[in-house]
């Protein structure tokens, strides 16, 4: 199977995933004793279960073996003790195996009728649930702020991260103007070259490499 990858052409997969894959030969990796180091890694977005695996090694065959049997072990688990680590709107993570998704109701609730949910937050932070989301205020003051935050970027942290990738885009070699779109994800292209930040630790992962120079 093709999987596209950040910054190199497709790589022709192992196994036969069935699902969304990507992967990338340069991901940072920072350990928890200090310093970074380098790696390829292997990203696949099962359906059945439906939930999202990262697999990681020193090339990208590795990394889509890690990948590989970290969903053999998450098809065999049956996860029961799920924990929220932090998070309030319902998703969470299996204490045994890789997987992760949304199993719990939210713990934020709908200001018009109690209703648990984290469908929509207004500006103000106030959290509405699917049937009076069409009730929720405008923002009066748009731009600067906005809690719905997986579809606005600041645009000074946009500026940063388009530096970055510029950098990033440099060091394959390729020069010419780079593009930012947003569709799910924050995606810089460059000539043929792209890179997806799908999740905030790729953003981080990428500030840290090249934000300082
Ligand atoms: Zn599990
Ligand atoms: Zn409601």
């Amino acid at each position: 199977m093709k999987v596209s990858m950040s910054c190199t052409s497709d790589y022709d997969s192992k196994y036969d995933w069935d699902c969304n894959c990507q992967g990338g030969e340069d991901g940072l990796v920072i350990q928890r004793k200090g310093g970074a180091y380098n790696t390829a890694f292997f990203e696949a977005f099962p359906r059945n279960p439906s939930c999202f695996l990262r697999g990681e090694g020193s090339s990208i065959e590795e990394a889509e073996e890690d990948c590989w049997q970290k969903y053999q072990v998450v098809r065999t688990c049956k996860h029961e003790i799920m924990e929220r680590r932090g998070r309030t709107d319902g998703y969470a993570y299996c204490t045994k195996c890789s997987y992760s998704s949304t199993v719990f109701e939210p713990l934020t609730k709908c200001c018009k009728c109690g209703k648990s949910t984290a469908y929509t937050q207004d500006y103000k932070g106030k959290y509405y649930c699917e049937k009076h989301g069409v009730t929720k205020p405008k923002n009066p003051n748009p731009g600067k702020y906005d809690w719905d935050i997986r579809h606005r970027v600041p645009r000074k942290r946009k500026k940063l991260l388009k530096k970055c990738a510029k950098l990033k885009f440099a060091e394959k070699g390729r020069y010419g103007k780079v593009k930012y779109t947003y569709k799910l994800a924050i995606k810089f292209t460059c000539d043929d070259y792209r890179l997806d930040l799908l999740f905030k630790k790729h953003e981080k992962d990428l500030i840290r490499k090249y934000g300082r120079s």
